[in-house]
Formats: structure tokens, sequence, C-alpha cells
């Protein structure tokens, strides 16, 4: 009799620490999957760092980002994010990119996701590939309309949809785009913001910037963005001119303003001038941002690390 109850009592003590081990085994699981959540990262830290990169589309292409993720990786990014192509159409590279930095470079990392056109199945094949992989944070985004209009579904309309939807299928850390200058498409900047609210009352935890060249953009912005009654943290996006045809280009698309003092800089220099004028003045802009208290600091690389590795060795 006393044996069996000795043995009963091994048991339970067995079944006890086993239970203990898988319990903590749990916990520690969930620990490092919140440390890596974004929206957990920019509660806890002063300022965060992070870079964005594309898929790139040649193979000759991806030695460049290879080198460009090796040389920022010093900077101990608090997170990488990878772009999505618009309507989808770098779905498959931008996944495999997700998890191969993930992988191979063991750096934290947030998946871009854009659904006009998109169908629920297909956004559930893709949140199934992020859960499997353990991808905790997206940056939900509705995408720029194709230029000839023709959408291939309208299951999701605007980007508080996608928010909506993300939310209800896993316990992901949910980033929105804000636009300090306005959405091109919005009828005014109230607006802008009112929809803006309902990407993060639909559960959008934090706010990355589209590319702005004047500050004052985005301090009245998180003025409009304070007072609306949003809480959550916004993340500057910067990105230095290096070309002015190039850039002038690129900001006709996403409505962002170049000052014509900076204009008249660059205009009829030497490609050597002009990146240097380009890295002198997106250094000054983030050191304004940073006196300012900015939350983070969003790099859009291009996939090259030189601009970006030059603005932050003078940085504080
Ligand atoms: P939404 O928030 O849905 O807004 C789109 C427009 O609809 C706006 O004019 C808005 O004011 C209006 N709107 C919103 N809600 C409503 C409503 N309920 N009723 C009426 N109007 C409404 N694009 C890509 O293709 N791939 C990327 O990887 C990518 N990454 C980006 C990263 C950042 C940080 C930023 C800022 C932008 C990025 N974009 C990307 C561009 C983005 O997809 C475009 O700017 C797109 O046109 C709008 O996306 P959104 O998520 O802001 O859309």
């Amino acid at each position: 009799m006393s044996i069996l109850l000795d043995n009963k009592t091994k048991n339970n003590e067995k079944t006890c620490t086993f239970s203990k081990f898988i319990l903590n085994f749990i916990s520690l699981k969930n620990y490092r999957r919140r440390k890596l959540r974004i929206s957990e990262i920019l509660k806890h830290k002063n300022r965060t760092l992070s870079f964005e990169f594309f898929p790139p589309k040649k193979i000759e292409n991806e030695k460049t980002l290879f080198d460009t993720i090796e040389i920022l990786k010093q900077y101990n990014p608090d997170f990488v994010s990878i772009t999505y192509g618009a309507g989808g159409s770098t779905k498959e590279k931008t996944i495999d990119w997700t998890l191969k930095i993930k992988k191979d470079y063991n750096l934290n990392v947030m998946m871009h996701l854009t659904c006009i056109s998109s169908t629920k199945e297909s956004i559930d094949n893709i949140i199934e590939t992020l859960n499997k992989n353990n991808i905790d944070n997206i940056l939900a985004l509705r995408g720029d309309l194709p230029n000839d209009n023709n959408i291939n579904s309208m299951e999701f309309k605007y980007a508080y949809e996608l928010v909506e939807y993300l939310k209800g299928k896993g316990d992901f850390s949910i980033g929105v785009a804000g636009y300090p200058e306005g959405h091109p498409e919005s009828p005014s900047l109230e607006k802008d913001i009112e929809y803006l609210k309902m990407k993060i009352d639909a559960g959008g935890e934090f706010i990355i910037t589209q590319l702005f060249f004047d500050n004052r953009y985005f301090f009245d912005f998180v003025e409009r963005v304070e007072k609306s009654g949003i809480k959550a943290p916004i993340v500057a996006g910067i990105m230095p001119i290096l070309n002015l045809s190039q850039i002038e280009r690129f900001v006709d698309m996403c409505g962002s303003t170049i000052p014509e003092s900076l204009t008249k800089k660059l205009e009829n220099k030497s490609k050597e001038d002009m990146y240097k004028i380009g890295i002198e003045y997106a250094t000054k802009q983030c050191i304004e941002l940073i006196e300012n208290n900015v939350k983070g600091l969003h790099f859009y690389t291009l996939n090259k690390h030189n601009a970006t590795h030059d603005i932050l060795k003078n940085l504080p």
C-alpha cells in the first residue's frame, strides 16, 4: 500500500514538473514573441530604428540587398520591413524575403500587406504562412489603386477593413500608414485623420508615415492625430533625396512635397554634390525629429546602405 502511494505521489510529482516545464516553455515562447511585437517595443523604448526593404526583382540585385542588410544590421534595428508589390504583384517574393531575413539574419521583421483586389481566401493563405512562421508584425495597407482601375475583387476596399480582418485571425501587432501631408485621394486633412482613426479603432497599434521633407508637416500631423484622440505611436518615414529627378517622380505619386529652397539647392548639381546635400538635409531633419521626441525613425533604404549609413553615423 505504501509502495503504491509512493508511486502515485512520484507520478503526481512527475506530472507536476512536466506541466510546469510546459507552462514555462509556453510563457517563455509567448514572452519572446511579445518582445518582438513592434507595439510592445514602441511602448518600452524611447525611440525605435527601422529599415524598409523591397524584394529585388532580379537575382543580380539580391546581392545588393544582402550586403545592405549585413551593413545596416550593425545598428541593431528594432525591426525591418519588407514591402508588398501593388496588387500583390510581389506576394511570393515578399513572403520569401520576410522569412529569409528573419531566419538568416535573426532580425525582427514586419511584412507589408495590401488588400485592394485581394480576396479573403488569398489573405487567409498569407496569414496561415505568417502564423506558421511566427511572424507577428504586419503593416496593413490598402495599396494604390491600379492605373486602369481594374480591381479584381472588392472584398476589401480600405485598409481599416484589412486591419479588422487580421485582428480576427491572429494575434498580430498591426501597423498602419499615416500621411503628414494627407493622402493624395483624401478630400481633406480632417477626413484623412478620421479615416486614420478608423484604422486604429479597428486594431492598428502604430503608425508609420509617408516620407516627408519638411518636419513642420510631421509636427502638425502629430498634433492633429493627438487631438483626434488617437494614442498610437507615430514612426517617421525618412528618405534622403539623392537624385532630384528620380525623387520628383516619386513624390508626385505619394503626394509629398519637396521644399522649394531644397529643390533650388539641388538643381544643376553633380551627382556627388546632390548626394552630399541630400545626406546633410536628411541628417538635420532626423536631428530635429529626435530633439522633438519622435517615437521612431523608419528609413526607406531603397535596398542601398550608403545613405542610411551616412545619416545614422551622425545621429546622437
Ligand atoms: P487607406 O487607409 O485605406 O486610405 C486610402 C484612401 O481612402 C485615402 O485617401 C483615405 O483617406 C481614404 N479612405 C480611407 N478610409 C475610408 C473610408 N472609410 N471612406 C472613404 N474613404 C476612405 N503600397 C504598396 O503597394 N506596397 C507597400 O508595401 C506599401 N508600403 C507602404 C508603407 C508606408 C509606411 C506607407 C505610408 C505607404 C505604403 N504603401 C505601400 C502605399 C499605400 O499602399 C498607398 O498610399 C495607398 O494608396 C493607401 O494605402 P492606405 O493603407 O493608407 O489606405
